[in-house]
């Protein structure tokens, strides 16, 4: 029997690097007035992110980049889950994907989708790319 998708990030998409703060209200509210602050300082005149390199379509301070844009810490911005049930926040123990309870990935899955919909379509190649990714036999 299949199992249920696994999270996971693929490479040459980064549309989450589009901070432009008329799509992405929902992610402002959840932020501290710290993260917010650095959030909008990090919108550049496009809507991209300053540090998102366009064409290689890859994050330029990766191993630096804030804690809010680490998929692993979305449950902590994102407490409700789309069942109105809180997604336990994983323990620190806990930032590598393997370890995630079923729920939080599934609420990955559901942000990267919407936000890779949103920028490259709901039909493209970087949306084909994400699901066979996730997909687990
Ligand atoms: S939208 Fe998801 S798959 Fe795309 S770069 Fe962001 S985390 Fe990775
Ligand atoms: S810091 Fe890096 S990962 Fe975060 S939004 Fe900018 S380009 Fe994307």
């Amino acid at each position: 029997m299949a199992q249920s998708p696994q999270w996971q990030c693929i490479a040459g998409c980064g549309a989450c690097c589009r901070l432009d703060p008329a799509l992405r209200q929902e992610a402002l509210e959840a932020l501290d007035p710290q993260q917010r602050h650095t959030y909008l300082a990090m919108v550049g005149p496009d809507g991209w992110c300053i540090h998102f390199d366009t064409g290689a379509r890859r994050c330029r301070i990766y191993s630096e980049r804030p804690d809010f844009c680490q998929v692993s810490n979305l449950a902590r911005l994102f407490a409700p889950n789309g069942n109105g049930d809180p997604v336990a926040p994983p323990p620190p123990a806990a930032a590598s994907p393997q370890l995630w309870p079923a729920e939080m990935h599934d609420l990955a899955i559901r942000c990267c989708t919407d936000q890779i919909r949103s920028e490259y379509g709901g039909r493209g190649r970087v949306m084909r790319r994400f699901q066979r990714a996730i997909r687990r036999p």
